[in-house]
């Protein structure tokens, strides 16, 4: 439900192409779907909007290469910052250009783009991050595409985000917060179930924002609790990602701040502990990994 074959700066890679290795990130793209689709994967949601480096004809490349179905988004990834464009022009017009990605295609192909993507981290609901909140939110009214949006538990995002979606009218169940796995925290977890919408356990690996065994205490305990249907299970892994220089990297996974982070970790360790710890049933799985998915895509089809 949440992987990504590359992130990268757009500005970055634009102005400053040779400091980019295309192959070694295509082939990083390509052994990671590989490897997912060994396990049967199919279909990967892919949500990387415009500022993560969006690119529909990479994604269609590897799509056609290894055979599995790439599903892209809209919208647009920022903790605060936006380009002067859209400083200077308000949510309608950004969500004219939403919809446009949804309805006409993505970059000029004829790929359209099937659920909108927004983001809201550490600076916390700033009023440029609600602009595109509230732009996403009339995209998907107009369009019936659903919403997907980055947050952060540990500054409390989830609630505020889901109330602006609200607010513009988008039914609940068209709305998966992502990374509400990052806390162990049951209250704030079923405070957000309670509002309607479906939640990503989404960054297995990912050990800095949350341990594998809290992760999966945490999935356990909402399974006993019922909430099988609501929740969707996944690893944010990114082929490549160029955020931080190659010792930066190479410190964090020495300190263990992401452990075996792949496209493949959640069937190889995530679902085998679940499975040994008796909550997990075959039919739990067919509805995390496919029946949720296609019924947060389908839902305002
Ligand atoms: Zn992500």
């Amino acid at each position: 439900m949440h992987e990504h074959l590359r992130i990268r700066d757009e500005a970055v890679a634009a102005q400053w192409p040779d400091r980019y290795d295309g192959d070694a990130e295509l082939t990083a793209a390509l052994d990671a779907v590989r490897a997912a689709s060994d396990h049967s994967v199919r279909t990967i949601v892919d949500p990387t909007p415009m500022l993560a480096g969006r690119d529909v004809g990479f994604m269609r490349r590897v799509s056609e290469e290894t055979g599995v179905q790439i599903v892209p988004c809209t919208g647009i990834y920022t903790y605060g910052y936006l380009p002067h464009y859209f400083e200077n022009r308000d949510a309608d017009q950004m969500a004219e250009l939403f919809v446009a990605d949804i309805e006409r295609g993505i970059q000029g192909s004829d790929v359209k783009a099937a659920f909108l993507k927004c983001a809201a981290d550490a600076p916390g609901v700033t009023e440029n991050v609600e602009k595109v909140h509230r732009a996403v939110a009339r995209a998907s009214v107009q369009t019936g595409a659903p919403i997907m949006a980055h947050s952060r538990p540990a500054s409390n995002t989830g609630p505020r985000q889901v109330e602006i979606f609200r607010e513009e009218g988008v039914d609940p169940g068209m709305i998966q917060i992502a990374h509400t796995g990052d806390t162990d925290d049951l209250d704030y977890i079923e405070g957000l179930l309670d509002t309607g919408v479906l939640i990503g356990m989404d960054r297995y690996g990912l050990e800095l924002f949350l341990p594998i065994d809290r992760r999966n205490a945490t999935v356990a305990e909402l399974l006993r609790r019922g909430y099988a249907d609501r929740m969707l299970i996944s690893q944010d892994f990114c082929a490549t990602i160029d955020w931080f220089p190659e010792q930066a990297v190479e410190a964090m996974l020495a300190q263990g701040l992401v452990r075996d982070w792949s496209m493949t970790l959640v069937f190889e360790q995530v679902l085998p502990a679940l499975q040994n710890e008796g909550v997990l049933s075959d039919e739990h799985v067919e509805t995390i990994f496919v029946e949720n998915p296609r019924r947060w895509l389908t839902a305002g089809r």
